[in-house]
């Protein structure tokens, strides 16, 4: 619900999208925003202040039979206004819900007392165990205390409590050092990334974290020399580390493109040349190696599979609703590449049988998604996609002297990241164009 709020701070009003129902059988992508901390956050455009609005909210979780509801105590409601408020929100649930889904347990939610007491609850949904969110805090304040420590304090800190700094620890790491990358403290960014390098020399987690970096930059940088990912180079990373269960499956994640019969067939023959040779132990390495790939791609294929079905669901919900554009503003969450794949397959499949009234609707809602995504999408990205598809170097310098100070080493940056994502899934010349784009940046930056 658009909401308008007045700035606690400098007075500005302005509009921001608040919930107080959220119910994750109809909308799932607000779950993943409260649990990011993210829901109903409103940040003033004119000074910057803000956080979490207090407000009522009301929580459905049908797979779990979760009703609940808290109402923050500085909302300062008797028990009359209170009742009144929670039983307007549960009837705007009971509405929503077809007649066959109403269940017993909507007709009075459990109160929480606390936002805590609230979002353990939806944790526990995720098999998120209160004790498991205490650990993640003090993880958090372990890294805020390294980050400020001294190099002996550090050292003391990192054997002391070698049994928290675990993947999780890294992770929260390297989305703190994302985060600070972007508000553009880089001396903060520095700091983290020094302690990053020391966590990954001298923790056991750190150097495996490490070994596995190593292995995806080989496969990559095979792959980037070769203009793609081929089933044979993904198939000589794979003999490689064999080994390491763990290597092993990061690189056929990160290669999975070329996890194809093609490769499956290699693997084959690699076997049968280790059986000829009489090297059973690695015949039987190769084996259980292709069993475990076997079953990853099972995996994937599945997931692939649901993940069409719950674009096609997306898309019958948004052309069956009253308003389409409604209809695509309560969906955007759910809008990913899958979703604009099955638009566009259904779009062809409709001009083929001449339904022209379904492709003027299909391409309308095409359009406007893609107006809201350009509106969202950072100006990084926007110029990145312009300098690919500009057709000259004349042109791609016109548009970088439009916009100066675009031109920088993050720029850089979030090239070599998509050079590197769009090699792996072998698209080669999506990343001939971007390393030229590269190229031009690095010589505009080294006359700077
Ligand atoms: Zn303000």
């Amino acid at each position: 619900m658009q909401t308008q709020i007045t700035c606690p701070n400098c007075g500005t009003p302005y509009v921001a999208d608040i919930y107080q129902v959220v119910d994750v059988g109809r909308q799932p992508q607000l779950k993943e925003l409260l649990l990011s901390g993210q829901l109903n956050v409103a940040v003033c455009p004119n000074c910057g202040a803000g956080g979490r609005v207090a407000t009522p909210l009301l929580y459905h979780d049908p797979a779990h039979d979760l009703f609940m509801v808290h109402v923050p105590q500085e909302m300062n409601l008797d028990q009359r206004r209170r009742e009144e408020l929670i039983g307007r929100l549960v009837q705007q649930v009971v509405n929503q819900t077809p007649m066959e889904r109403r269940r017993g347990y909507m007709l009075q939610p459990q109160t929480m007392l606390t936002m805590q007491s609230f979002m353990e609850k939806v944790w526990g949904t995720e098999g998120v165990t209160p004790e498991m969110l205490a650990r993640q805090q003090r993880q958090v304040e372990l890294l805020r205390t390294l980050a400020t420590a001294s190099p002996d304090v550090q050292e003391y800190l990192i054997k002391e409590r070698s049994r928290e700094i675990d993947e999780t620890l890294f992770a929260i790491l390297r989305a703190q050092i994302e985060a600070t990358s972007q508000m553009g403290d880089p001396n903060q960014v520095v700091g983290l990334l020094n302690l990053q390098a020391k966590l990954m020399t001298q923790t056991d987690v750190g150097r495996r974290l490490e070994k596995q970096q190593i292995a995806l930059h080989a496969l990559n940088r095979d792959a980037q020399k070769a203009g793609g990912l081929s089933p044979a180079i993904l198939l000589k990373h794979i003999i490689a580390n064999v080994e390491d269960e763990a290597l092993l499956n990061a690189v056929a994640l990160t290669g999975r493109g070329a996890l194809n019969y093609e490769f499956f067939s290699l693997l084959t023959t690699e076997i049968d040349k280790r059986e000829k040779a009489k090297d059973t132990a690695g015949a039987a390495r190769l084996s259980r190696a292709r069993d475990q790939l076997l079953a990853m791609q099972k995996e994937m294929q599945e997931a692939t599979q649901q993940v069409l079905q719950e674009a096609q669901a997306t898309l019958d919900d948004i052309m069956t609703a009253a308003d389409t554009e409604e209809g695509v503003a309560a969906n955007m969450g759910r809008i990913d590449d899958a979703f604009m794949h099955v638009l566009e397959a259904r779009m062809i499949h409709a001009e083929q049988s001449g339904r022209r009234d379904e492709v003027e609707k299909l391409r309308h809602i095409q359009e406007m998604i893609i107006a809201q995504i350009q509106g969202e999408t950072p100006p990084e990205v926007q110029l990145l996609t312009q300098l690919v598809s500009a057709g000259s170097k004349e042109e791609r310098d016109q548009l970088m002297a439009a916009v100066p100070d675009l031109v920088s080493p993050q720029l850089v940056e979030i090239v070599e990241m998509l050079l590197d994502q769009a090699t792996t899934q072998g698209q080669a010349d999506l990343a001939a164009r971007l390393g030229e784009v590269r190229s031009e940046l690095d010589a505009k930056l080294l006359a700077q």
